[in-house]
Parts: C-alpha cells; sequence; structure tokens
C-alpha cells in the first residue's frame, strides 16, 4: 500500500497543504495568501494546517513518507531549494526549507517548481499515467511548462530547462513580458496579457468585454460563444499562440504526450481540436502524432507529484 505524503502547492495568491496517498487526497486545507509578502510567516502557517490535517486524520508523521512542496517560481529539487521568484516570496532562496520541515514537523523534505510538480502529478495519477515522454502546459495567470524525457523530469544545469515552456518566443516585436524577454507565449496569451491585450484591441471599446469589471479567459470564452466579434479575434489569436507553443515544444522536447491544465481549461472543447489539428499539420514527427490531452488532476494537480518527487523515482 502506498504511503501517505504531505503535500503543498504554492501559487502567487493562495495554496492547498494536503495528505496525499497514492491517487487519493485525504483531506485538503486551502489558504488565501494575496496579501503574504515573504514566505517565512506562511511556513508557520503550513505547520500549523499540516499538523491539524494530520491530527485530524490520526495519522502520526512518522508513518508519512515525507513533505512536498511546488513553488510558483524556480526551483531545485536535487538540491532541495529555491532558486530565484518572481514578486513574491523573494525571502525563499534563503530558506532552509529541509531543516524547517525536520524541525517543525520531523518530516523529510523535497520541493521543485509547480508546473514540474502538476506534470509529475498527472503522470502519478492523472492524464499521462504510463507515458514516459511528456510535456506540461499549464494555462493560467502565467504559462506554466515542464518535460520529462525517457520517464526524467528534465531540470538542467541550473534547474531551469523545461520549466520556462511559456517563455518561448511566439511573436517577433511583441510585448514585453515580466521574465525580461519580448514575445514569449505568456505575454501574448496569458490570464495577465489579456486584458492589456484586449484594451488595446481594434474595436475593443464596442465589445461586451469593454462592460466586463474582469476581463479574465471566463469572460473571453463566454463571450466568444455568444458571438461577440472583439471575443472571437483575441480567443482565436490566443489558440493560435498556444497551438504555436506547443509545436515549439514538440520540437524541442520530443513529447509523445502534451497535457494541458489550468482553468481556461472548461473550454477544452473550443481548445484541444484547435491544438490537435495545428500540431497535426505543423509539428514535424515522422514517427506519428503527438496526442493533446487536457490535464485531469484540476487545480493542484501538483499535489499527487509529492510521492513520486520524495521516492526519487523521476
Ligand atoms: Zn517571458
Amino acid at each position: 500500500m502506498d504511503r501517505c505524503v504531505v503535500s503543498i502547492d504554492l501559487g502567487g495568491s493562495h495554496a492547498a497543504v494536503a495528505v496525499v496517498q497514492g491517487a487519493k487526497l485525504l483531506a485538503s486545507r486551502e489558504i488565501e495568501l494575496d496579501h503574504a509578502q515573504d514566505l517565512r510567516p506562511v511556513l508557520d502557517i503550513f505547520a500549523n494546517a499540516v499538523r491539524e490535517l494530520l491530527r485530524e486524520l490520526q495519522i502520526p508523521a512518522k508513518d508519512c513518507l515525507g513533505l512536498a512542496l511546488g513553488f510558483c517560481g524556480l526551483a531545485d529539487g536535487r538540491i532541495g531549494r529555491v532558486i530565484s521568484t518572481n514578486k513574491k516570496y523573494e525571502d525563499a532562496p534563503g530558506i532552509d526549507f529541509n531543516e524547517w520541515s525536520m524541525r517543525e514537523l520531523g518530516l523529510r523534505f523535497a520541493i521543485e517548481n509547480d508546473a514540474r510538480m502538476a506534470l509529475l502529478g498527472e503522470r502519478h495519477a492523472g492524464a499521462a499515467h504510463g507515458y514516459d515522454n511528456v510535456v506540461m502546459i499549464t494555462l493560467g495567470t502565467g504559462i506554466g511548462g515542464a518535460a520529462l524525457i525517457e520517464g526524467k523530469l528534465l531540470r538542467g544545469k541550473h534547474a531551469q530547462a523545461g520549466c520556462l515552456g511559456g517563455h518561448l518566443p511566439a511573436k517577433v516585436g511583441g510585448r514585453l513580458c515580466t521574465c525580461g524577454a519580448v514575445g514569449c507565449s505568456e505575454a501574448e496569451a496569458s490570464g495577465w496579457a489579456l486584458p492589456i491585450m484586449a484594451k488595446e484591441w481594434k474595436g475593443f471599446e464596442h465589445s461586451a468585454l469593454a462592460q466586463r469589471e474582469k476581463i479574465d479567459f471566463r469572460a473571453l470564452f463566454e463571450l466568444a460563444k455568444a458571438g461577440d466579434r472583439v471575443a472571437l479575434e483575441i480567443r482565436e489569436y490566443c489558440l493560435q499562440v498556444w497551438a504555436t507553443a506547443a509545436v515549439g515544444l514538440i520540437h524541442a522536447y520530443d513529447p509523445e504526450l502534451i497535457v494541458i491544465g489550468g482553468g481556461v481549461m472548461r473550454s477544452a472543447n473550443v481548445i484541444l481540436p484547435h491544438i490537435q489539428q495545428f500540431v497535426n499539420e505543423h509539428a514535424w514527427t515522422p514517427w506519428g502524432k503527438v496526442k493533446i490531452v487536457a490535464a485531469e488532476l484540476g487545480n493542484h494537480a501538483g499535489l499527487f507529484g509529492a510521492e513520486p518527487l520524495l521516492t526519487g523515482n523521476v
């Protein structure tokens, strides 16, 4: 029987703390972190949440395999540290997580970038089960990426290989990205770029989008479905950016499967056929066709990446 693991998925504005066993989520807590700046105070919140969950489940910490943290920035699972952050939790590179975890909870610690964790999770218990060559794309506020090649998570010398899939260039002379590059797929078609793009779009002021308080993918896909011209044009543009990114990722990492996650996959019925067709027509894969599928484990796929990460089976 699989041993329990404690798993934390840390995003920019919230976190999930959970106890997981195999493909089962035994218990979890959602924690709002909108106003958090530094990570050290948040670790105290995590430690308390873990103690509470284990107490409720009546599982002693010593029966758990360890604690794994999926981090929303560059992290190196091999040395258990955060390498670089993006405007939040900037104290994270100075934290000795293993020391914290052992001291507070008596749990062995492992860390990885959140997109890599999501890929490990989908492979362990979701859409990529049974595959050794996989690219994961998460479409959210930003665009996350991760690659698994011949069963091994791609990390690279500086721990940034594979997880910058959203920062492959999609447009020459495009928008300046938060990463410093220009025209990244994230800067052209992500949650943060969408309102900026919409307001610059020709005819925006006459679009139903202009009436929305919040311009997000939910509003975009809803209004496009209703036939709003500007929403349709922007949706088409985003689909093209994502499909172009998918071909780039195929040429870079040679996957047999691309798993796409993120809240926008509520509209998978529109997104998947578009990307699959573009990939069929434009990717150079003489061996066959790369399959494009939706993630199965939802927002917190990363929680299920804890076990493979802690067992070193990646
Ligand atoms: Zn970028």
